[in-house]
């Protein structure tokens, strides 16, 4: 762990980003540092397996939230590959992508919720995803450690050691909460970059309506 950056690692960092927030930019940045990323690269969800039968806000719009959000920090990149690509967005295809994109000799680093990696087990090709890349999990401090610890035997014996904890104590700001909050017309002002306050506000998302719906705009 060291602040120097080392080429030749490369962080993906996955989620829904419906929307994306200060959690989310203080965990890439936190995870960039402690693993001496050369950069992140954020991959919004195009469409998530897991989330067959949930209302998730069109993919190109969170996809222009990210880029807002992502645009100031110079070691932060936006990837459209999950976007572009047919079908359901499993982890395993996107880890490939980049791995061909960069050769063998790179490390990929995961980045995601803790959360979502409590449900690795369930992934596709869990096995080759672990062969292929090293998964860092983050989590508000003190936060279903014990659970993500106790999980760990069950995997892969080669893939065992390549889940990191990293605790943020920003994710205690949620894109759930955000949603919420937009419905209920409470403010969301300095949970997330002004840009993306204002893009929310602008294309009218996560307004209710009649049918429960989110609104896209
Ligand atoms: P999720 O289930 O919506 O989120 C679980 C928790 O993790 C939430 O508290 C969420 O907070 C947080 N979280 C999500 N992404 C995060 C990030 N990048 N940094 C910090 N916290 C994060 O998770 P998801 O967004 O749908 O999925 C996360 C990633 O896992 C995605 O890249 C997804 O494609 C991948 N995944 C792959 C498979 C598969 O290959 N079969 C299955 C499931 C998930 P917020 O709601 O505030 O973001």
């Amino acid at each position: 762990m060291n602040f120097v950056t080392r080429p030749g690692r490369v962080g993906i960092m996955g989620g829904t980003f419906d929307p994306i927030h200060y959690g989310h930019l203080v965990t890439a940045e936190a995870a960039r540092w402690e693993f001496a990323l050369e950069k992140v690269i954020f991959v919004p969800s195009g469409r998530p397996p897991h989330k067959k039968d949930y209302p998730v806000t069109d993919a190109e719009y969170r996809y222009q939230m990210t880029l807002l959000a992502t645009a100031s920090n110079p070691y932060f990149e936006v990837s459209r590959c999950e976007i572009d690509r047919e079908g359901f967005s499993y982890t395993v295809e996107t880890v490939a992508e980049f791995r061909r994109e960069y050769g063998p000799e790179v490390q990929l680093y995961f980045i995601t919720g803790a959360d979502a990696i409590l449900e690795i087990l369930t992934w596709k090709d869990v096995d080759r995803l672990l062969r292929e890349c090293q998964f860092i999990a983050a989590t508000r401090p003190g936060f279903h450690l014990n659970r993500l610890e106790e999980s760990r035997p069950q995997l892969p014996v080669e893939g065992r050691h390549r889940i990191h904890l990293i605790e943020v104590p920003a994710l205690a700001i949620s894109s759930t909460d955000i949603r919420w909050r937009v419905k209920n017309k409470k403010p969301i002002k300095y949970l997330l970059p002004e840009a993306v306050e204002e893009y929310i506000r602008s294309r009218g998302l996560y307004r209710p309506r009649l049918d429960g719906v989110y609104e896209k705009g």
